[in-house]
């Protein structure tokens, strides 16, 4: 009955959005996967065998006898495992059964998927008999199949499955991919016993075009940073005319732009230069690989504003030379290079993301600072949706952003690094800001000026910036920046970072977190660190408190015998474990036993 009322309201859907090309698509293409939140921690030593066995136990589709289900995919991604199952009927795979089951790190399930089918209410189930049969046959009707259909055949590869046709019928059936290097088809059929097509798709990922690497001319991170001098002549704007010495600081770099029907353009995956606001200009296209414009020129900022932002998407996500957010923006932003006439720049948060760069005083699209700061705000709603709205938020995201800005420009160029908006800014048309003001919390926050209580938060990361390096407060940043909710404050955000130090590397890097965000008033130390203060003053000594953090030994010395009790704190303050001593000279507390996190 359940299986009616699914049919009937996926009918429904596709109705309503493709209208009368619904009799187009397959009935396998229309199926949506059932989805659940099972309230269930698997043990983690024996994932894939108790995520099996949950599997197959609860899912109804896999009760009835002959079902069961093998392990595809065993994925991780930071902090999560994600396994993947097919079902198998009387050992046979069953077409587009795909189980999926996403586990967080410490077992608990996060989502499950499943698109499993039913044999049990079905009349036409094929025979125990009849499916032995098949797994023993040969391929012959597979590969006379083949060789009627295909001449260049640089790859083949057969299958026996199970698939539900049309009718949703279960058949045995052969599941047949050809790769033909000459045309450059990749082909899957799905065949029946007879030969007969059931189903045929394209295995290609298509997209608009094909990549191809072009060169072009932009500035690394802007004209006054490689120069090394400040806003004034000839280093001026001149209404984005040709000026010579700013052409000069142009760099030759090399990236991937798309290639269709003989046009190269500054289009990417993540990144399409577009037009979405006045002033009307279209973006550059060419028909060599080379997008070499001086900066007086539109297409400057087209290729300026494309190769930063790529820069930068593939630093966030890349999981070699960069942080390794693989699924963060995994998506297009939209980006109009000449989007405002005024000196304003914009992130909409629609679908899809748009960036608009204004052109008032120096183009935004010229300097690296405005285009990572407006990205900054597209990672920081991927990562957290909808999550900036609030006074101090929304203070927290223009900081952060402003963070992220600058130490991409600091990581190429360090002159005047704590210049924000290095060349759009610190001149007479904008006065930019500074990612090392003194201003401290929460006396310098300006309820009516986001921006400027901003310059809180990037200017105290770029501090921790100066010890951890960019790599490393970067990744503390952005895996904090996924649990932003709204109204979130500095202190609960500075948090956030601390517990992403305890996922990421068991916490290690919580003394100088503490001590910046405690000198700028952010935070104070938690109840358990005022012994340390004690501690000081009663001649203990404390040591190894780094590796203890790793679980290894923190070791206490006291320098004359004395009665003392020992209090082991989390980071929230909590009581973990007291131990009392007499005459106490020295001990060890081993951190082996406890979860890897921040202790006080
Ligand atoms: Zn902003």
């Amino acid at each position: 009955m359940r299986f009616f009322t699914y049919i009937l309201i996926l009918f429904l859907q596709i109705s309503v959005v493709f209208g009368s090309n619904e009799n187009s698509v397959h009935s396998l293409d229309k199926r949506v996967v059932q989805s659940s939140h099972p309230k269930i921690t698997f043990n983690k030593v024996n994932l894939e065998t108790e995520a099996k066995n949950y599997l197959v136990s609860s899912l109804e589709n896999l009760k009835s006898i002959h079902n069961d289900i093998e392990l595809i995919s065993n994925i991780r991604s930071p902090y999560a495992t994600h396994l993947t199952y097919l079902q198998t009927y009387n050992g046979i795979p069953v077409y587009r059964s795909q189980i999926k089951i996403n586990i967080r790190k410490n077992g608990e399930v996060l989502s499950l998927f499943d698109n499993s089918y039913s044999f049990t209410d079905r009349n036409q189930i094929p025979t125990i008999s009849s499916l032995n049969s098949f797994k023993s046959s040969t391929n012959n009707v597979a590969e006379s199949f083949i060789s009627e259909n295909y001449s260049n055949i640089t790859e083949q590869e057969i299958e026996k499955i199970i698939v539900f046709d049309d009718q949703n019928i279960p058949k045995p059936a052969f599941k047949i991919k050809v790769y033909d290097e000459i045309s450059g088809n990749y082909d899957e059929s799905i065949i029946d016993i007879d030969g007969e097509i059931i189903y045929q798709r394209d295995l290609r990922m298509r997209s608009a075009s094909a990549d191809s690497l072009v060169s072009g001319m932009v500035f690394l991170p802007d004209p006054l940073t490689t120069a090394g001098v400040e806003y004034g002549s000839p280093y001026e704007d001149y209404s984005d005319g040709y000026v010579s010495v700013l052409n000069d600081e142009m760099v030759s770099v090399t990236f991937t732009a798309s290639f269709s029907g003989g046009t190269y353009s500054l289009v990417s995956d993540n990144i399409k230069i577009t037009d979405i606001r006045a002033p009307y200009i279209s973006p550059v296209t060419e028909n060599s690989p080379s997008f070499n414009y001086t900066r007086d020129e539109n297409g400057f900022e087209d290729v300026n504003a494309f190769y930063h932002l790529n820069t930068f998407h593939h630093y966030i996500t890349d999981s070699v030379d960069g942080l390794g957010f693989t699924n963060l923006l995994n998506e297009q932003v939209h980006v109009d290079p000449h989007g405002d006439n005024g000196d304003v720049s914009y992130y909409y948060p629609q679908t899809p993301k748009k960036i608009t760069f204004g052109i008032g005083g120096v183009d935004d699209a010229e300097d690296a600072d405005v285009l990572i700061h407006e990205f900054g705000h597209a990672i920081s709603d991927a990562a957290a949706p909808g999550g900036n709205s609030g006074n101090e938020r929304s203070a927290l995201d223009e900081g952060l952003c402003d963070y992220l800005a600058v130490s991409y420009s600091r990581s190429i160029n360090a002159y005047k690094w704590e210049n924000m908006f290095s060349w759009d800014g610190h001149n007479p048309y904008f006065d930019g800001r500074t990612a090392a003001t003194t201003k401290t919390y929460p006396s310098g926050m300006k309820t009516n000026d986001i921006h400027a209580s901003g310059e809180i938060w990037s200017s105290t990361l770029m501090e921790i910036w100066e010890v951890l390096g960019r790599k490393t407060t970067d990744k503390l940043l952005i895996q904090a920046m996924y649990s932003y909710v709204a109204n979130v404050s500095f202190p609960k955000a500075a948090k956030l970072m601390l517990q992403a130090d305890t996922l990421i590397n068991g916490g290690v890097n919580i003394d100088v977190l503490y001590q910046k965000f405690v000198a700028r008033g952010i935070l104070s130390w938690p109840n358990g660190i005022n012994s340390e203060f004690k501690i000081q003053n009663s001649k203990f000594i404390i040591t190894n408190s780094e590796q203890f953090a790793l679980g290894g030994e923190l070791i206490i010395r006291s320098e004359i015998p004395q009665n003392i009790q020992i209090g082991l704190y989390d980071v929230q303050g909590r009581l973990i474990e007291t131990q009392t001593h007499t005459n106490f000279t020295n001990c060890l507390i081993s951190g082996a036993s406890l979860q890897k996190g921040v202790y006080f």
